[in-house]
């Protein structure tokens, strides 16, 4: 007998031409065991935790049943991996349907590591436990630092053992996201689809996250616009907070404006704008500091894909492309430096704030500062005996500093305030997640994981439980790597 779980799904992105989508059923997998539930998410989802949790909730996460109006499909997509353009598509991952919720919203449902798919080339469609559990980590962490992301409902593991290197334990991840429309979606219509394929997508994705008025003279210019908008969001929140994407391809670039694929990410501990933490970059193309200059350069390949239907004269299109593009900078400035006022405690404007703040993050670069205990530091007056507190010039800014803050009409417990909700007390420090994945992968202990996943779930709050978990990790000579997809 089935018990109800509250999945009520739609398919809206079935409705688009077929090119954009292979449908099929997730192979089926021996012994599914669930091993996390986001129980908060479900819930918003509209799911019964207790019925999620029985064998037949659990079978629906390993892709074993297939609930009722679920329509599982695989979605083509292309991209610029490396600033090279690649045919690509779900190769481990199935859309398996568009939960509505309760209160109307609407989340593609998707299992990652749920089988070969015809997008799977070389690949098995699968995916080991470490890497899903590390998705699951990270994504929470940002969503509770208020970045939008894709969420992680729920890792089960399969039964069924993944050959890499060495035998790995399967497992799949279900990933919860306002859509999964990419730039490399663009890409793939614009290449292989006719100009009527991607209108229905350039519609499609227009009504799906964009609030447009059918009045709209251009809709497809407001389209890029938007995009490029939420995109100086979303990028210049990664930068005030350390985050470092690793592999900014354009396949994974989200129209929605939500980071997505947590694949070889990493926060960074001491600040420098070279830091790269996976093993494939090896130029730095995703570099920190890169990451403005990347997000440009896949937007403009995003705007060469709506030139035709941007206007009837070519030139004109590309003019209007281009005119969008070139306000990436700025936009993208304006919110990195709102953000930054906002963590030195700054209400208001004054002309010098900018070089106020890149001379402060010069000093942290030059004093191998940790980037996140800095700011920590800053908001309560710990100075602590740290190189860079040490410094003379240090002292000066300081000083600069105070004074700015005095020249405001807002209280010091008020910019006390902006500081702690705009400084979080800590990231997912890369060797506490390390220590909560070896716990769970190699001795199947997840307390450490689930520990970790409950101090980061409140970064602001600045509890004495955080303490601990702020402390970077001891310097090593062997730097940390990431890896793209085990
Ligand atoms: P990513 O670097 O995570 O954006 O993945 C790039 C592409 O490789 C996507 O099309 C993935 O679906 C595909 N892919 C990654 N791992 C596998 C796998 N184990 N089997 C099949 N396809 C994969
Ligand atoms: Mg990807
Ligand atoms: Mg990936």
């Amino acid at each position: 007998e089935i018990i109800e779980t509250g999945w009520n799904f739609d398919n809206s992105y079935a409705g688009l031409p077929k090119i954009f989508f292979t449908t099929l059923n997730p192979t089926s997998v021996p012994s599914p065991k669930l091993v996390i539930l986001n129980d908060k998410l479900a819930i918003s989802l509209g799911l019964e935790i207790q019925a999620l949790r029985r064998d037949n909730g659990v079978a629906v996460l390993a892709g074993n049943r297939i609930p009722d109006g679920a329509l599982p499909l695989a979605q083509a997509y292309a991209g610029h991996q490396f600033g090279h353009f690649t045919m690509l598509g779900d190769g481990r991952a199935m859309l398996i349907g568009e939960q509505i919720t309760p209160s109307g919203k609407r989340f593609d449902i998707q299992l990652k590591g749920s089988g070969p798919t015809p997008y799977s080339r070389r690949g098995d469609g699968r995916a080991s436990l470490g890497p899903m559990l590390r998705e699951y980590i990270i994504s929470e962490a940002m969503d509770a630092l208020g970045i939008a992301t894709t969420r992680s409902l729920a890792v089960v593991t399969t039964g069924e053992a993944i050959i890499r290197e060495t035998q790995l334990l399967g497992a799949i991840l279900t990933r919860v996201a306002a859509s999964h429309l990419r730039v490399g979606t663009f890409e793939y219509a614009s290449k292989w689809g006719t100009v009527e394929d991607l209108r229905q997508l350039a519609d499609y994705t227009l009504q799906r996250h964009f609030s447009k008025m059918d009045t709209m003279e251009n809709p497809y210019l407001f389209l890029l616009q938007e995009v490029i908008k939420r995109q100086a969001v979303l990028i210049a929140k990664w930068q005030l907070v350390g985050f470092i994407h690793g592999v900014m391809n354009t396949d994974n670039m989200a129209l929605s404006g939500e980071t997505i694929d947590y694949g070889p990410c990493a926060f960074m501990d001491t600040y420098d704008p070279k830091t790269v933490f996976s093993s494939i970059d090896t130029q730095g193309r995703y570099a920190y500091g890169n990451q403005p200059h990347i997000a440009a350069w896949n937007l403009a390949r995003f705007a060469e894909t709506l030139v035709p239907l941007l206007h009837d004269n070519q030139n004109k299109a590309v003019e209007l492309a281009q005119n969008a593009i070139s306000e990436f900078p700025d936009l993208y400035k304006c919110n990195w430096l709102e953000g930054m006022r906002r963590k030195i405690g700054l209400f208001n404007q004054e002309p010098q704030d900018e070089s106020l703040i890149e001379n402060l993050l010069s000093m942290m670069e030059k004093h191998g500062a940790d980037y996140t205990n800095t700011f920590r530091a800053l908001t309560f007056d710990t100075l602590e005996d740290t190189t860079l507190f040490k410094a003379p010039e240090f002292t000066q800014w300081h000083q600069l500093w105070q004074r700015r803050l005095s020249r405001q009409q807002e209280s010091q417990a008020s910019y006390q305030d902006l500081m702690k909700n705009s400084n979080p007390a800590l990231i997912p420090r890369n060797h506490r997640v390390e220590a909560a994945l070896e716990a769970a992968v190699k001795q199947g202990d997840y307390r450490v994981m689930e520990e970790l996943l409950d101090v980061l779930s409140n970064p602001y709050a600045h509890t004495s439980q955080q303490t601990d978990y702020a402390t970077p990790p001891e310097p090593s000579n062997r730097p940390y790597r990431t890896f793209c997809g085990t």
